[in-house]
């Protein structure tokens, strides 16, 4: 099969809001006026970031979902994406599944594929995504304050669980092995809290690298602190029933991939986020509170958490 017709079978669709899509030299798009377009990329390495054998299906959604949950992130509208795609032999059924996949993330979220590039190599797959924020709005890191209260969306830690699980360093048992695989293979952008957080939150970002990799992105780029209660982190039950083993508190604190949203908001918004927990039907901990101090305290209990990586590695 040539690249053209491999293009046109499985990554080509008509054009929703772009004015040209797959099939010229560059796609055309308009922004519309007031908005910013937010851009980003992501890459996916087979062996790196996915099993070679994972299933296709999961790929296609990871690759595309991990780019929107960039989009939610800044609370931009995520609109289109571009596909750079390598693959070391044409492999239909593969690629059928892959293209269902990242389709159906693409609809889930109404982003629209409007080019890419397709070439031989190790299997690779770089997404660009672009999304739309009103100027001025975006959540960046570094808007936190001081004494704002940190706030965590849905659950933490599963998808790390799932992986430690295909890596056979935990045995789980049903339904926790479907939980935490689906969290690590199928993950959920936020894109409908991303949007509402606009204008209530000080800052955002979304836990790919681990909760507090990813809140300590946020500290540095607004020169704070910040203390958290491990206890008010919500998890999978599997995890919460053993919050005292170190290996799941290095699931919930340092595992990554969960794409949840972690964000920072004043304190006044208190009752406002929790109604918008509501409306979304999505889970909204309260898991801290930044401090003017530049370091990270994690408690348990009350009980300081040791963060050093020695003692802090049990899957590593
Ligand atoms: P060129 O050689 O001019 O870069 P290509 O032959 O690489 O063009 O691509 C032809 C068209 O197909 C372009 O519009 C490109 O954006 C699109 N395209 C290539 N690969 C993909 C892909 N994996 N997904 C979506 N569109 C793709
Ligand atoms: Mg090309």
């Amino acid at each position: 099969m040539s690249e053209f017709n491999l293009i046109a079978k499985y990554f080509t669709r008509p054009s929703q809001h772009a004015d040209l899509g797959v099939g010229d030299d560059a796609a055309l798009l308009r922004v519309r006026s007031g908005q910013q377009l937010a851009i980003s990329t992501d890459m996916l390495v087979a062996g790196t970031h996915f099993f070679h054998d994972a299933a296709p299906y999961s790929i296609g959604w990871k690759s595309l979902a991990v780019n929107v949950s960039d989009m939610a992130a800044m609370g931009a509208n995520p609109r289109w994406a571009t596909l750079a795609i390598a693959l070391p032999e044409v492999n239909e059924p593969w690629l059928a599944e892959f293209s269902k996949g990242f389709f159906a993330c693409a609809d889930a979220f109404n982003v629209e594929l409007i080019g890419g590039d397709t070439t031989r190599g190790p299997l690779t797959l770089s997404v660009q995504i672009m999304g739309e924020v009103p100027l001025g709005l975006a959540i960046q890191r570094s808007g936190a304050k001081a004494g704002d209260d940190i706030w965590v969306s849905g659950t933490i830690g599963s998808a790390a669980l799932g992986l430690a699980h295909l890596q056979g360093k935990v045995a789980l048992a049903e339904p926790t092995t479907t939980h935490c695989l689906t969290a690590l293979t199928m993950p959920t952008p936020r894109v409908a809290l991303g949007l509402a957080l606009r204008g209530i939150a000080n800052s955002c970002i979304d836990i790919s690298d681990g909760l507090t990799a990813d809140l300590s992105h946020i500290l540095k780029a607004s020169n704070l602190g910040a203390e958290l209660a491990l206890e008010n982190i919500h998890c999978d039950d599997y995890l919460r029933s053993h919050l005292n083993d170190r290996a799941i508190q290095q699931c919930i604190l340092a595992g990554g991939d969960d794409y949840e949203l972690l964000f920072t908001a004043p304190k006044s918004q208190r009752q406002h986020i929790q109604q918008l927990s509501q409306q979304l039907q999505l889970s909204l901990s309260l898991i801290g509170e930044t401090t003017a101090q530049s370091t990270l305290v994690v408690k348990h209990h009350q009980q300081t958490v040791d963060l050093s990586s020695k003692g802090f590695d049990h899957f590593g």
